[in-house]
């Protein structure tokens, strides 16, 4: 059997940081990725849902809630729509029922800021120039303005970005620095093997490493990993440690629990006809993210408000559908509705989504074949903070005259998230979570959990950097180690 000084399995943000850091310090490094890897002439400025969906892996659970997660060499680092944000001091300080606070002693906003800093190096993350803003991001900061309340531009990993629009398909210009670009050559510049279309199905522990047990072209294979990172995701993570649970006994009860999607729940907006004054130019135009956000809610009520970029008709038409505006047409297809797309689509349409200090309310569990599943949980706390965001919005509603839909139905709120965090989260214990502050998994030396899932709270802001710093965090803890 093939023995690595590392495993790592994914390679998103979680997996391409510590392999290169980890391949840096002199270590052997076996990077696996259930994915292809994808040059940048293999990508295509297509909104053929085939394409998009190699691009992103929708997940479908049996009990039909989705989530978008990475799909290939880089992960979602690839489709990601550039929003880098440092998390809050605010988004730290979250405390649990109990009273006890979900982030583990020691990390903080300031003990995060130097591996934040190293990040946004690596990755070139810049704040965009009113130049850059797209216009659908300029009305949304019209109707904010007319509601009284304030936003800035936001910080992207786009640099020398050309507008074009078609982000979440993969950067044709190579202008989005995601792992790809970035961690990954780092990696394979001291070493590091990268190895694609490798599907793990689950680690068991073996003298003082773990064996990999996965797939590749159907065939099984075995490789032993002195250290195993487990970076799938937020979604495959939970789902592989499951799968894993009968060789690690020691494994906290908590995985796949407290999944949470960040408080994001998605709203169009409807623009008064006066709001267009710039008719020449249309919202689907400029870059994905509308390059804005809004902190105005964010410390006294623990939510932002980031607007999204080009509308998905379906997203229109599932949002359309769920009103009885006498103003919107009743169905979502036909005449009235073409003639009512036509007039508002390019010009006075915009997507947002709020990002919050909210509760998980859905768990993670696997099926009978080991596939990930969702279980729904209490949700009494996720609802009072829609209640909350509702009042509010519906105050910038009355205010800026803007009229607010929100896109899926309340009961399916997050269910279209790529913000999946938490189901292996980090804490002090593990009656409370899966791993240590150090991205250990209690009860199992050299195994370690370093992805979204170990995340252990909603932040209220794009997770990508968060990640990333706490990757960086843990990776230069077990390089220390040695
Ligand atoms: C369309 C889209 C837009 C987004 N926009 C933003 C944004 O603007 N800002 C932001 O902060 N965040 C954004 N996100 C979220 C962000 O991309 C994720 O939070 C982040 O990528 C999570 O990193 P990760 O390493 O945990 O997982 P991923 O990036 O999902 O990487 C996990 C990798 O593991 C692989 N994998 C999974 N299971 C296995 C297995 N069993 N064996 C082998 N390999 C496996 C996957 O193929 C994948 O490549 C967006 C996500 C999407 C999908
Ligand atoms: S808008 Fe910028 S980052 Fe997005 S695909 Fe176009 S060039 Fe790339």
């Amino acid at each position: 059997m093939e023995q690595f000084d590392a495993v790592i399995i994914g390679s998103g943000y979680g997996g391409a940081i510590p392999a290169a850091r980890l391949a840096e310090a002199g270590m052997r490094v076996l990077l696996l990725e259930r994915g292809q890897r994808w040059t940048t002439s293999d990508l295509m400025q297509s909104d053929d849902p085939r394409y998009i969906a190699k691009v992103i892996d929708l997940v479908v659970t049996r009990a039909g809630v989705a989530f978008r997660t990475g799909s290939m060499v880089g992960g979602a680092s690839v489709p990601m729509d550039g929003a880098h944000f440092r998390a809050p001091q605010k988004s730290f300080d979250v405390r649990a029922g109990d009273g006890r606070p979900y982030w583990p002693e020691g990390l903080s906003r300031n003990a995060l800021d130097p591996y934040y800093e190293r990040v946004e190096r690596m990755l070139r993350v810049r704040q965009f120039a009113w130049s850059e803003i797209p216009k659908a991001g300029g009305l949304f900061a019209k109707m904010l303005d007319a509601a009284g309340a304030s936003c800035d531009r936001a910080r992207l990993n786009y640099t020398d970005c050309k507008h074009c629009g078609f982000c979440a398909q993969g950067c044709v210009f190579d202008k989005k620095m995601s792992m790809l670009h970035t961690y990954l050559p780092l990696a394979e510049l001291h070493g590091a093997e990268i190895r694609p279309g490798c599907l793990v199905d689950h680690v068991e522990p073996e003298r003082t490493g773990y064996v990999v047990r996965y797939t590749r072209a159907g065939s099984p294979v075995e490789v032993w990993g002195q250290r195993v990172f487990i970076a799938g995701g937020g979604v495959h993570t939970p789902a592989l440690l499951l799968r894993s649970k009968r060789y690690l006994p020691h494994l906290s009860s908590r995985v796949g629990e407290e999944f949470n999607n960040n408080g994001e729940h998605g709203f169009i907006g409807i623009l008064p006809p006066e709001f267009d004054d710039l008719s020449r130019y249309s919202c689907f135009m400029g870059s994905e993210n509308s390059a804005m956000m809004s902190f105005h809610f964010f410390e006294s009520n623990g939510f932002t408000l980031h607007p999204g970029g080009g509308l998905e008709p379906s997203i229109l038409a599932a949002s359309l559908a769920a009103t009885d505006d006498p103003l919107v047409p009743k169905r979502a297809w036909g005449l009235e509705y073409k003639r009512f797309v036509e007039a508002v689509y390019p010009h006075r349409l915009i997507a947002f989504s709020t990002l919050g200090l909210a509760d998980g309310h859905r768990a993670i569990t696997i099926d009978s074949a080991g596939a990930p599943n969702v279980t729904e949980r209490d949700r009494t706390s996720y609802d009072a903070y829609l209640d909350r965001v509702d009042a509010l919005l519906a105050d910038v509603s009355t205010k800026s005259g803007v009229k607010l839909l929100p896109v899926v139905p309340r009961k399916l709120s997050g269910t279209t998230s790529a913000h999946l965090l938490s189901a292996c989260r980090m804490a002090d214990a593990p009656e409370r979570g899966v791993v240590d502050a150090n991205g250990h998994v209690f009860g199992h030396e050299n195994l370690y959990v370093c992805d979204a899932s170990a995340v252990p709270y909603a932040l209220g802001v794009n997770p990508a950097l968060t990640i990333s710093a706490v990757a960086e965090r843990t990776a230069e803890r077990v390089v220390e180690r040695g």
